[in-house]
């Protein structure tokens, strides 16, 4: 009997990004809705051909998306909330429009609409857009029926394959209700009037000629109440025998807990993940054991959808003869643990890796090979991927011994961390009372983030320098130059505790890595973070150290400036882990406190210089929170330990800032405190409510800086806006002794124009403030 072999999704956005060529020329009115087509028929015709040259048995299709999948989704059951629907009306926009309307906003032609919420795909650095839903919404099947058209088209190819959508209740649950719904409304009571829609749907896909069809309900890797279960028999009781077979999917964590929503239901099949890293490999065993009384087939996720590294095969054959032994062959599927929406496309496309390096990485192409030959191997054709299964023990086996080898001096100073270590000599009130008397500051100081605007010209001198087209001595030149613009403006202004701009960075993540032993950067190998947004994260292959200062030069340079304060600029360590790939051999909490050590000793050399104010950004600690709640104290632990180890071996009088965005942090305020920054500052101005809410239930006690405007947009606050926050603000409970003034996050991506007015706003507030709260 053969074990099938199938991938979970596959990445979109073309080997050189065609996919984000595409749309923004679209959107440029560059290229026409046909010519975008036309694209991204070429991205899926590749995708179907790399699946079946690499011998998948099933094969995604629907796994295209131009934005977003839970997005498309939405537009499918025309779930278009009503701003939307009346500017398609009113301006006769092409349901392509709508889509792109409701995932980036459109202000174009008289239609003025802003973008729809967009939240993290679970614990991933992708983002979906929030679908909307309130007691009045009902759904109907789109004129444009995007999993048929997309199945037919993959079968005019020369393709069987398999439609993917996201399942009805992760629909439901990973969305809100919207503006119109009352306080009691819950999306899932929607249910039964979707369930009928994506009945109609199926019934078409199998009418197509579709034979599976994969149903995504990752909803249940969080926790889920009990009742959930009534949910998912009611759903695909019905859905079970709409139309094709259905294989229920999930992934990024264990279903253990939730098991009951699926070990009854009349489906054909229940993916689970098994990735070592992300997923859960340890719910395999309780998974078959709830099953094994079943029918259900078991899909295996065996090869990671979420990392960049090869696969052991060895170990993966192992496990899948495990549940085979249990459940027999013909109820085995091996699989990708998740889509390789998450992966970079292909290796293929990398030349500067050196070939020891390539050769431990596996990208979504390489991963297809990885998935088909687990599944040979497990059907007893162990003969025909002899060759692949031998090459890939050698090269597991030549990794292996490379992290032998790493850095053993980094992994003895980690061991050696002594307690206190972590913490800085004396609490909070002696060392503000020890840093006001090195350099005195006003009530309601003023501040920024960091970044100030990255502009054109700063963008095209690096682009020269990283060419060689300019020499460093020209660009350190220019930099400086940068760097001298900033302080001289801030100082102009009045602002009190200055920031050197950052103009030398790319990246706050890359920038670092470049100077530190133990990463590798790609060419190519990006991946969708959200539309047409790629990032390209940087790869941890070994410990982590600091060869030499990275920061002190310019820091040095920018103080020696100011009279003020200019204050150092670091990224966190829990930040840099989340934005780059790490190592599956050791932990995230072996890397992250050995990228605190390399910290810690760029902290201490800044103090050195005598530089008095370091900041070090943490904007990621929040993402990086475990699924389920069980696990949120423990990455919490290492988390909050990490940055204090990164910011702890200065002297009291040294002030230690951080800066927190893009999360909401109702739920993990405490950290706050727990991490005893003397000064944080956090984006506010978004969400203003959820934030005061928190001010109003905790004591903070040390300064905080919530921010007093949204630089994400170019609007100029007003100083009596600007006052009104801040009132509002302390109405709210922040301290009126421990307020510092700043907008709530970096500027880099602003004009110079409207940061000079905001800023000097602000800084015009501030002054009323020591006045008004005197
Ligand atoms: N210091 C960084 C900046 O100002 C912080 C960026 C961020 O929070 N993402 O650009
Ligand atoms: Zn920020």
């Amino acid at each position: 009997m053969s074990v099938q072999s199938a991938v979970l999704g596959q990445s979109r956005i073309g080997p050189k990004r065609e996919a984000k060529k595409a749309v923004e020329a679209y959107w440029a009115d560059k290229i026409s809705a046909e010519d975008l087509q036309t694209a991204a028929k070429q991205i899926r015709a590749e995708n179907w051909k790399n699946a079946k040259d690499a011998g998948i048995d099933i094969i995604p299709s629907n796994d295209f998306s131009f934005y977003d999948h839970v997005l498309d989704v939405s537009v499918l059951f025309n779930n278009i909330p009503s701003k939307y629907a009346t500017a398609a009306k009113e301006h006769q926009l092409s349901s392509l429009d709508v889509m792109f309307a409701m995932g980036r906003g459109r202000q174009r032609d008289g239609v003025d609409v802003e973008a729809s919420e967009m939240k993290k795909w679970f614990d991933s650095n992708y983002h979906f857009i929030v679908p909307e839903f309130d007691s009045t919404t009902k759904f109907s099947l789109s004129s444009e029926v995007k999993p048929v058209i997309e199945y037919k088209e993959a079968k005019e190819a020369g393709y069987e394959t398999r439609p993917v959508i996201l399942g009805p209740i992760s629909y439901l649950l990973l969305g809100k209700a919207g503006k119109n719904a009352d306080s009691s409304f819950k999306p899932l009571s929607l249910l039964d009037t979707l369930v009928p829609v994506y009945a109609e749907l199926l019934k078409q896909l199998k009418e197509a000629g579709a034979q599976s069809v994969q149903l995504d309900e990752p909803v249940l890797v969080y926790d889920q109440p009990a009742e959930l279960a009534e949910s998912f028999k009611k759903a695909y009781g019905t859905l079970a025998i709409a139309g094709p077979a259905v294989t229920i999917a999930t992934y990024f964590g264990r279903i253990t807990e939730n098991i009951d929503c699926l070990k009854d239901l009349p489906v054909e099949a229940i993916h689970i993940d098994l990735d070592k890293a992300r997923g859960a490999p340890e719910q395999l065993e309780p998974v078959i054991e709830a099953i094994k009384g079943t029918k259900l087939k078991l899909s295996l996720g065996l090869v990671s959808g979420r990392n960049v590294w090869k696969a052991d095969l060895a170990n993966a054959i192992a496990v899948g003869q495990k549940a085979i032994d249990a459940l027999g062959a013909d109820r085995i599927v091996v699989a990708s643990s998740s889509s390789l929406l998450h992966t970079p496309v292909t290796l293929a496309n990398e030349t500067k890796l050196s070939e020891e390096v390539k050769d431990w990485f596996s990208f979504s192409t390489e991963k297809l090979a990885e998935v088909a030959t687990i599944a040979k191997a497990l059907s007893g054709k162990s003969d025909e991927v002899k060759d692949a299964l031998e090459k890939n023990k050698k090269s597991i086996a030549a990794r292996r011994e490379f992290e032998q080898k790493s850095d053993a001096a980094v992994r003895d100073r980690l061991a050696a961390v002594k307690p206190e270590m972590y913490n800085r000599k004396s609490p909070f009130p002696e060392r503000i009372a020890a840093q006001q008397k090195r350099f005195p500051l006003p009530k309601f100081p003023t501040t920024t983030i960091g970044s100030f605007p990255q502009t054109k010209e700063i963008r095209q001198a690096r682009a020269k320098f990283t060419k060689g087209e300019l020499s460093t001595e020209d660009y350190d030149k220019f930099i400086a130059s940068e760097i001298d613009n900033v302080i001289q403006f801030q100082e102009s202004i009045g602002i009190d505790v200055l920031v050197h701009g950052e103009p030398e960075r790319n990246d706050m993540v890359q920038y670092f890595g470049e100077q530190l032993e133990g990463f590798v950067f790609t060419e190519n190998a990006w991946v969708q973070s959200y539309g047409s947004r790629y990032v390209r994260p940087p790869i941890i292959v070994s410990d982590v150290s600091r060869p030499k200062p990275m920061t002190v030069k310019w820091s040095s340079y920018a103080q020696s400036k100011s009279k003020q304060p200019v204050k150092g600029m670091l990224t966190g360590p829990v930040t840099i882990l989340n934005w780059s790939f790490p190592r599956i051999d050791v932990s995230r909490e072996v890397q992250s406190k050995q990228l605190a050590l390399a910290l810690r000793d760029e902290v201490c050399d800044l103090e050195k210089a005598k530089i008095f104010a370091i900041q070090v950004d943490e904007p990621a600690i929040r993402e990086g929170l475990p699924l389920r709640r069980a696990d949120w104290d423990a990455y919490l632990r290492w988390a909050v330990d990490s940055f204090k180890l990164s910011t702890a071996g200065v002297e009291n009088d040294t002030q230690i800032h951080s800066h927190f965005c893009y999360s909401d942090f109702n739920d993990v305020w405490h950290v706050f405190q727990e991490l005893d920054a003397d000064v944080i500052s956090i984006e506010a101005s978004k969400s203003d409510l959820k934030l005061l809410e928190v001010f109003k239930r905790n004591a903070y006690a040390n300064d905080v800086g919530p921010g007093v405007y949204d630089i994400h947009s170019p609007r100029v606050p007003s100083v009596e806006e600007l006052k009104n926050k801040i009132k509002e603000f302390i109405q709210a409970g922040i301290r009126k002794d421990r307020m510092v003034v700043n907008p709530d996050c970096g500027l880099k991506t602003r004009g110079w124009g409207e940061t000079e007015e905001s800023l000097k706003n602000m800084v015009e507030a501030a002054k009323w403030a020591r006045e008004a709260f005197a």
